[in-house]
């Protein structure tokens, strides 16, 4: 799918590569949506990552747009 609307204003942000948890792909711009705490010592949280799409069908807010 191609995408021409890259010319939108506002901060740049590096733009985030790596694995979707939820479609379980690699893909851009994903975003830190949750923090699993493992419990077995400080600094193990798994981290969870979606990808745009994902968040829109999963209804998911990343933890740095919350309140
Ligand atoms: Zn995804």
């Amino acid at each position: 799918m191609a995408d021409a609307s890259q010319t939108r204003g506002g901060p740049a942000l590096p733009t985030a590569y790596g694995h979707c948890a939820w479609h379980g792909g690699t893909t851009r711009d994903i975003r830190l949506i949750h923090i699993e705490q493992t419990g077995s010592g400080p600094g193990t949280g798994r981290r969870r990552f979606a990808c745009h799409p994902c968040q829109i069908e999963h209804g998911l807010v990343p933890l740095a747009d919350r309140p």
